[in-house]
């Protein structure tokens, strides 16, 4: 007869692991769950710990970040790690120095709330140690929408910014697959030809943003 836990535990492996909640309302999250930003600097922050099974650092002494982000990218790689383990490590570019204030190369990422990660190439592939922007018919949608959902089911996430050439990729992957339905994409998404003040989604377009994607988490009010 199997134990409690033993049984337990074969049920925990081969039920679902991850309930997917709907992506929550983000405006009832803010404030609740997060603490509030300091203006232009960064306290006790929390350095991205080393994790090569789930990420790659490129500057681990620009890997510090606020819990909340910190939070995200380590449950992104858990959740990676359990959804796709053929994927590579996702790689984490620039999040902030050590007491926040300008990064050089960046307008943001001043507070510990923004973090530069990695897009899928082909079979879930990612280039080592660096950002490589890639045409939208080499992006892996189904890996980077994984990513991309598992860091959005946080419920942390205030905005992400990617180039419209690959948002229309996802767009397009995640209708056509069912993994979300046009209303649910279209409130995740800007649409195709949006001008920028009609762009509602979470996922919105900026230049310079072909090969990685931009996550920031939310700052309490
Ligand atoms: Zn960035």
């Amino acid at each position: 007869m199997l134990s409690t836990a033993l049984f337990a535990a074969i049920f925990a492996f081969t039920g679902d692991p991850t309930p997917t909640p709907a992506i929550p309302p983000i405006s009832d999250l803010a404030g609740l769950q997060v603490g509030k930003c300091e203006e232009g600097r960064l306290s006790d922050a929390v350095q991205l710990p080393e994790s090569p099974q789930h990420y790659v650092r490129i500057t681990p002494d620009n890997a510090w970040g606020r819990r909340e982000m910190i939070d995200v990218l380590v449950h992104a790689g858990k959740q990676m790690e359990w959804l796709l383990p053929e994927a590579d490590p996702f790689t984490v570019g620039d999040i902030s120095a050590r007491y926040g204030g300008q990064l050089s190369g960046h307008r943001s990422h001043r507070l510990g709330i923004d973090a530069d990660v990695g897009v899928y190439w082909r079979d879930a592939w990612q280039p080592r140690g660096e950002f490589v922007n890639l045409h939208p018919r080499e992006l892996d949608t189904e890996a980077t929408w994984t990513l991309l959902q598992s860091m959005l089911n946080t419920g942390l996430i205030s905005r992400v910014l990617l180039d419209q050439s690959l948002i229309n990729e996802l767009y397009e992957y995640t209708v056509e697959s069912g993994e979300l339905t046009i209303e649910e994409a279209d409130a995740i998404f800007p649409p195709q030809g949006a001008r920028v003040w009609e762009m509602k989604g979470i996922v919105t377009h900026a230049p310079n943003h072909g090969d990685h994607l931009h996550i920031t988490v939310l700052c309490g009010g």
